[in-house]
């Protein structure tokens, strides 16, 4: 296991980590900076995304509070806005951005932008990637060795191709995360939640917001790396 183990760390899970430690720093601190700044419409996140749903013609979206820090997403399946309590009634930019870019991807949602459907449709293949990719190729590898049977490549490909999913589902998560924090930016000027002076922080907080995934890829990894080290 050793032998397999230092390759996969070196060039797997290091980089992951270091970026994945980077990006959530950014994240985090961007996200703290602008927690400070209040909104011009002393809005809380609840009453922006009520504004932005309605201007938007998303009435079929509902609202909902769930716990966690920066845990907020958009679920396409029973077309629900969840958002952490911090965000829901926060009246800070932060907040307001953080709503934005999840709208966003309810109106990718809405509109069947083609990237987010490649991309829900790879997330069972991605968590199984992920989770059980790796092991299998090694089952397939120990296979094919002690039985000398082709049976076992035909496994050990199957887990490569799991594998193959993690990486595509982050190759197609990049644009669909800047697409929605484009929108949002868009949906906040729209709707009248921002003013100019405003502009430039959302801005801000939006390209953070787009990188958000990394922050849960890079614990992800801190998980996985540790399990792969025994
Ligand atoms: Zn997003």
């Amino acid at each position: 296991m050793l032998l397999w183990n230092w390759p996969y760390f070196l060039y797997v899970a290091l980089p992951i980590m270091v970026l994945g430690f980077i990006a959530s720093s950014w994240v985090k601190q961007t996200y703290q900076r602008y927690s400070q700044v209040r909104n011009a419409s002393g809005l809380p996140g609840v009453d922006v995304a009520r504004r932005i749903l309605a201007g938007a013609g998303l009435s079929d979206v509902t609202v909902q509070v769930v716990d966690g820090e920066l845990s907020d997403n958009y679920d396409p399946r029973n077309k629900t806005l969840n958002l952490s309590r911090g965000v829901a009634g926060g009246t800070s930019v932060a907040a307001e951005a953080v709503v934005a870019h999840e709208i966003g991807h309810a109106l990718q949602d809405h509109q069947g932008f083609f990237a987010m459907r490649i991309r829900s449709g790879l997330i069972p293949a991605a968590n199984l990637g992920s989770q059980a990719g790796p092991l299998i190729v090694i089952a397939g590898l120990l296979l094919s060795i002690f039985t000398g049977s082709g049976f076992g490549f035909y496994v050990a490909l199957a887990g490569l191709f799991l594998f193959a999913a993690v990486v595509l589902f982050q190759l197609v998560t990049t644009p669909v995360e800047l697409d929605a924090s484009r929108r949002a930016l868009r949906l906040l000027a729209e709707n009248g939640v921002i003013v100019p002076e405003e502009q430039e922080g959302a801005r801000r907080m939006l390209r953070a917001a787009a990188f958000t995934y990394l922050t849960l890829l890079y614990y992800a990894s801190l998980v996985f790396g540790n399990r792969r080290s025994d």
